[in-house]
């Protein structure tokens, strides 16, 4: 698996395909959930910026020494983030794309102030109103913002989604970024290896893009 050529091709393709439609280039987190610090390294040395993780046990000790080094790396967390994980968290991530509870907004506002932190949060919406699936739903969403925006005063850059599986996922990410301009936020964080294109076109700013670049996870 060639890491780096992988991720340099990915890089072009969003470049060109932004270019041809006049739209800013969103930023390509590498998700590197499942894969060492060594298949990691070829993407770092080249200095990109930007990488997400799912677990925070394993970003915890995966990334403890290379964030030392290079100060200018951005950790995403994508994976659903328990309450009581709210501490560890504020001290690893930069951002949270996974804020679904107001719980576990009031743990996270907590942490921030204890550690004086600040980290950016995208709120995750349950946009394919499956019952199993993590995520605010629609018809909360403009109160949830409220209380975690202006209450709490998180800094709440955007919106996140995963479509539902097996469909065609424009339809959500349309869903997606129509909310997001009514409740006048910026960021919108969708689109992953199998449907970053779409999501480029309905206006993605951050791209969550994992087994294109890594390979398949076992
Ligand atoms: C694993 C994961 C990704 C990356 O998925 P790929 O299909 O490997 O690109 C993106 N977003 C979330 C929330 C994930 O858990």
């Amino acid at each position: 698996m060639d890491v780096l050529k992988n991720f340099k091709s990915i890089d072009n393709n969003v470049q060109r395909i932004s270019n041809s439609l006049s739209l800013k280039k969103p930023t390509i987190i590498a998700v590197s959930k499942s894969f060492n610090i060594n298949q990691i390294l070829p993407i770092i040395d080249i200095g990109h910026e930007h990488f997400g993780e799912n677990k925070v046990q394993e970003a915890k000790f995966k990334w403890k020494d290379i964030v030392i080094k290079n100060s200018n790396i951005k950790l995403h967390m994508l994976g659903k983030l328990q309450s009581n994980k709210a501490d560890e968290a504020i001290n690893i991530f930069n951002y949270i794309h996974s804020l679904d509870s107001e719980k576990l907004a009031m743990k996270l506002c907590e942490a921030e102030k204890k550690f004086n932190k600040r980290l950016k949060y995208f709120i995750q919406v349950n946009i394919s109103e499956e019952p199993q699936k993590s995520g605010i739903q629609k018809n909360e969403i403009f109160q949830f913002l409220k209380y975690s925006k202006i209450e709490l005063k998180l800094d709440i850059i955007g919106l996140m989604c995963l479509p539902k599986i097996n469909e065609n996922p424009t339809e959500y990410f349309v869903k997606l970024h129509t909310m997001a301009q009514e409740l006048n936020l910026k960021e919108l964080s969708m689109g992953m290896s199998h449907d970053y294109i779409e999501a480029i076109k309905s206006s993605s700013s951050f791209i969550r893009i994992g087994s294109a670049i890594f390979g398949e996870r076992v």
